[in-house]
């Protein structure tokens, strides 16, 4: 059986519990992930870095880790706390007048591209809700069936006062019924419901309605709230170990998943949820009506009016992972500029480590770092004190090199392993200037590789020229001879 020392904050429990998975060594985390209507903003870097470092944590300590995170699209109202007004997908598609599945696809590039810059792993399965339509109108079979759920004129709501005889509602986010009793009012539709606060598991559509699916009740189109229940049973099982997302979705989202799913399966699904806070900018909220909203696209570019400079990838991953995951972050030039002189500081100290010559003795010790980072990550995966501990070798790395301070051979081999294990591979950073040199580089050789061939073609020496193509090609570079010349591209 696989051990762990892992304690992780259960905003179920509002306490830090031990880890205990389910079924060791697998584990299954569920994250909701983005609603592909827009360009990926700095919302969405936080639970997708918070969530890959739990991802790469866990793998770390040798779990096979079932990695889920969904694609909403489908679903999404313009008001989620009312569930009420435009699909978010379908108001765009007919803004900009294509497909609801082009604006969908358009996004989804443009997501996977900023994730892949911020060097997030891929989940290991990233579901749509469109691709799973039959799997929600099943659930809302069962929870019709076992009484949780009825049908007004074509559209199915969820009924929370039943829930609730048996059930407790509001058990995550604290919204007692009396709250939501007041809070909602009757608007148009509304009187199909029994009561204002119920929600929708599937809406009939209206007549110019895009997005639309045959079910038993209209044709129609799920509610948001759904899809995240149907997909996390169906890749994870009916009981699974951590649900995630950012704090901003506790209510109504999450509420309404653990009232679907403990309505449909008469126990609770998730044994431990966890949710990251939220970013701020500048001590604001973050909002298009502010002036504040960055995309993430703006902030790696500096185009944007609060922005005095561009922030590579690198550096907004490394500010996030300043933070502790539940605390909140707001982001300002003054405080990004700040990581981005400790990130280069940090990479700077690593790549000095190859031009250390062990000694026979060491005068410092480094033996116990490596303790003090995993303690870190155990308690509830407490990233800035991993940070400072490796600031901690920082320091030792840059007194071995002004020779203040003397290592021997292992004592150097724990301090790369050091780098490599926590920053590289759990906190997922990675050093830029590296590959950009690397980059470079490649491009100068290039260079001179076609030139040499330019020679041997204009000498009419065609075996070289051949030779130099077909070995560039073994090697994943294809030469394109252009009229203005040649050019070269990675296969
Ligand atoms: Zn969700």
């Amino acid at each position: 059986m696989m051990q762990n020392n892992l304690f992780i904050y259960n905003s179920l429990s509002k306490k830090k519990e031990q880890f205990k998975p389910i079924h060791p060594p697998f584990v299954g985390i569920y994250l909701c992930g983005p609603t592909v209507y827009s360009d990926t903003h700095l919302g969405h870097s936080r639970p997708a870095i918070t969530f890959d470092l739990l991802f790469r944590y866990l793998t770390h300590l040798g779990y096979k880790v079932r990695y889920v995170r969904n694609i909403t699209d489908v679903g999404h109202l313009e008001n989620e706390t009312l569930g009420e007004g435009e699909d978010r997908i379908e108001k765009k598609a007919r803004q900009e007048q294509i497909e609801p599945m082009e604006v969908v696809q358009k996004y989804v590039n443009a997501y996977h591209k900023n994730m892949a810059q911020l060097n997030t792993l891929s989940p290991s399965i990233e579901p749509r809700a469109t691709g799973h339509i039959i799997e929600q109108i099943e659930l809302i079979k069962t929870l019709i069936k076992s009484g949780y759920a009825y049908e007004s004129n074509g559209s199915v709501y969820f009924d929370i006062l039943k829930y609730n005889e048996k059930y407790k509602y509001g058990k995550l986010s604290g919204r007692v019924l009396d709250e939501l009793m007041s809070n909602t009012r009757n608007i148009d539709g509304q009187e199909e419901k029994r009561n204002s606060f119920d929600f929708a598991l599937w809406k009939k559509a209206s007549p110019e309605h895009l997005m639309r699916w045959p079910s038993p009740w209209s044709d129609g189109f799920p509610g948001w709230h759904l899809e995240c229940s149907a997909m996390s049973i169906k890749y994870l099982g009916e009981e699974f170990d951590i649900h995630g997302g950012g704090m901003d979705l506790q209510f109504p989202h999450h509420e309404c998943e653990i009232a679907q799913s403990t309505a449909a399966l008469g126990k609770e699904s998730v044994h431990y949820w966890m949710h990251n806070n939220m970013i701020t900018i500048n001590g604001q909220k973050m909002a298009r009506s502010l002036g504040n909203f960055i995309t993430l696209d703006q902030l790696f570019s500096g185009d944007h009016p609060v922005l005095e400079q561009a922030y590579s990838p690198m550096t907004v991953r490394f500010y996030i992972l300043q933070a502790h995951y539940r605390s909140t972050i707001d982001f300002s030039n003054e405080a990004l500029q700040a990581a981005e002189k400790g990130f280069q500081k940090m990479m700077k100290a690593v790549e000095s480590l190859d031009k250390i010559k062990p000694s026979e003795k060491s005068t410092v010790d480094v033996t116990n770092l490596k303790g003090k980072c995993y303690e870190a990550l155990d308690d509830d995966l407490n990233s800035p004190m991993v940070l400072s501990h490796l600031f901690e070798a920082v320091r030792l790395v840059n007194s071995i090199i002004d020779g203040s301070e003397k290592i021997d051979l292992p004592g150097l081999e724990s301090l790369r392993e050091l780098f490599q294990t926590f920053l590289f591979e759990i906190l997922g950073l990675k050093n830029e200037s590296a590959t950009a040199g690397d980059e470079k580089l490649t491009d100068e050789l290039m260079k001179i590789i076609i030139e040499l061939r330019q020679a041997a073609k204009d000498h009419k020496d065609w075996p070289t020229s051949d030779k130099i193509r077909n070995e560039l090609k073994i090697a994943g570079i294809v030469i394109k001879d252009l009229k203005e010349g040649a050019e070269w591209e990675r296969e």
